[in-house]
């Protein structure tokens, strides 16, 4: 036992960087659908190496209390992951975050409460000299500072992950707040939060430290509470960033250079990421975080019906005989697809209609659904081909010449208004351009705005036929329909 303790002491940053390694390939592997499999299982073994050569090096580890609590963990992850509907992943995901941001937190916490290390710091004039200050003597200021921004960075994170959860779950405590009060708010909460930390680093006092904490907790709420609808997937993939550099800052308090690496590859693949929707919603950061709501957004879910104009509608069974004579359908998935659990049967017509000749692929909007990816993940699921399915900038080329177009529970991401109506608050996002093709078929539920709570021009084009009704339903009788038909 002893010898395996040893040798996993001397090889444990080899270990790491093994690990490492893995998390590097898993995120590669994570980058197209066909090596994701593969990716997600590096990311299996990486883990698990990390989590046994952590038992090795961690100073003294109270083995049962970690164990107890890595049950309890699993036990409540598994339970909730077999148990989330797809439609609940975005605030499960914002959920997760604020996890990991506690965690930074109440490390934060631990490590300064622990051994009274600050009295070491701060109390003696020569603190390495004593018996414990030599073996605190790594509790040095940069610790401190360390410390302060793993601490202040998890508190932000914690707070504003818990109230992107709230509000991508449409809880009524998640209200959005607007006024001119907000920002002068915002920047008091922000400079004391700084100065408290500020002391803290410069005397050790405690109280500063408390106080830090708390402002840096109310910060996160107030920060993005203002933050209105459609700018949500940028809050989420930004708090996915914040959460790794939470847990690189802990992995510094900790000394421990896999969490460091770690951290830090999903605090840097999150900002990426972060970019990337705020280019597919042509928004910049500093605009999505500090310029407020974007007019008009919806504070969550779909808004209530708007103003009466005329709009053609069909049946399934006219749609399928449209389909299934067309030499080219285009299936553009929403949000609604999602909600109305369609993937499935949506997969079958595609199918269907290819058994009958038909060219049929998918068009995915980079914000399709509701957390980045949301649209991929069902047609996955559903086992739809990776080739059929094409981003916005692969398509958006091809609709003049798609006989069909056939919108399934989307509705912003298909908003003419983005292109043609400059005072639109969502003018310059770039959309699925469907309204060339040249017929258009839009399945939802109602004449309702989506997400972002704007009137669609879309479904009153003179080229669309609405259908009217549950996506799974009227799939299945689309399907029906062409089955029955003959074609
Ligand atoms: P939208 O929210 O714009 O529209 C969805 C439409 O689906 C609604 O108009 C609704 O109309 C319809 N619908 C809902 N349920 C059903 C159902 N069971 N059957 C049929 N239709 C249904 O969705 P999009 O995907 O077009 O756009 C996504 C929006 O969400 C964007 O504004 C984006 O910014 C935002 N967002 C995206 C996130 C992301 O990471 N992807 C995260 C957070 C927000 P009706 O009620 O009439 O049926």
């Amino acid at each position: 036992m002893e010898f395996i303790q040893d040798f996993m002491q001397s090889y444990a940053n080899w270990f790491y960087l093994i690990g490492a390694v893995l998390f590097i390939l898993t995120l590669r592997g994570l980058s197209g659908p066909k090596t994701a499999i593969a990716g997600n299982r590096y990311g299996m073994i990486a883990m698990a190496i990390a989590v046994v050569t952590t038992f090795f090096v961690a100073d003294h580890p109270v083995v049962p209390m970690i164990i107890g609590a890595m049950v309890l963990g699993a036990v409540v992850g598994i339970a909730r992951a077999r148990t989330v509907p797809m439609t609940q992943m975005p605030e499960t995901v914002a959920l997760m975050h604020s996890l990991v941001g506690l965690a930074a937190v109440l490390i934060a916490i631990a490590a300064i409460l622990h051994n009274n290390q600050l009295n070491l710091l701060f109390d003696s004039n020569e603190p390495a000299l004593t018996a414990a200050g030599v073996e605190h003597a790594h509790m040095n200021k940069v610790h401190l500072f360390e410390l302060f921004v793993g601490c202040f960075v998890g508190a932000i994170t914690f707070t504003a992950s818990v109230f992107a959860y709230g509000k991508l779950a449409a809880k009524k405590w998640a209200k959005t707040i607007k006024g001119g009060w907000v920002k002068p708010v915002q920047a008091i909460i922000f400079i004391a939060m700084l100065v408290s930390g500020f002391i803290f680093f410069s005397t050790g006092n405690m109280q500063a430290f408390w106080a830090m904490t708390v402002l840096a907790l109310a910060f996160g709420w107030v920060w993005i509470a203002p933050v209105g609808g459609g700018d949500m997937p940028v809050v989420v993939s930004l708090l996915n960033s914040f959460s790794g550099w939470a847990a690189a800052g802990i992995g510094f308090t900790l000394e421990n250079n896999m969490l460091i690496v770690a951290g830090s590859l999903v605090g840097s693949s999150g900002a990426i990421l972060s970019y990337i929707m705020c280019k597919a919603m042509n928004r910049s950061i500093i605009n999505v975080l500090f310029g407020g709501i974007t007019a008009g957004a919806a504070v969550s879910g779909d808004a209530g019906e708007v103003k009466q104009r005329n709009y053609r509608s069909g049946s399934a069974d006219d749609a399928g005989f449209l389909m299934s004579n067309a030499d080219s359908v285009v299936i553009v998935p929403g949000y609604g697809m999602a909600q109305g659990r369609a993937q499935n049967a949506v997969k079958e017509l595609a199918n269907l209609l290819k058994e009958q000749g038909v060219t049929v692929r998918f068009a995915i909007h980079p914000v399709a659904g509701r957390m980045p990816g949301h649209m991929n993940v069902l047609l996955a699921e559903a086992d739809v081909a990776y080739e059929d399915i094409l981003e916005m900038d692969e398509i958006n080329s091809d609709f003049p010449a798609t006989d069909v177009v056939l919108v399934i529970g989307a509705n912003d991401v298909v908003n003419p208004a983005a292109k043609d109506d400059p005072s639109s608050p969502i003018y310059g996002m770039p959309i699925l351009e469907a309204h060339k093709a040249r017929t258009i078929m839009v399945i939802k539920r109602s004449m309702a705005t989506g997400y972002a709570g704007l009137d669609n021009d879309l479904f009153y084009n003179d080229k669309t036929m609405m259908i009217f009704g549950d996506a799974k339903k009227v799939v299945e009788d689309m399907t029906k329909a062409i089955n029955g038909g003959g074609h």
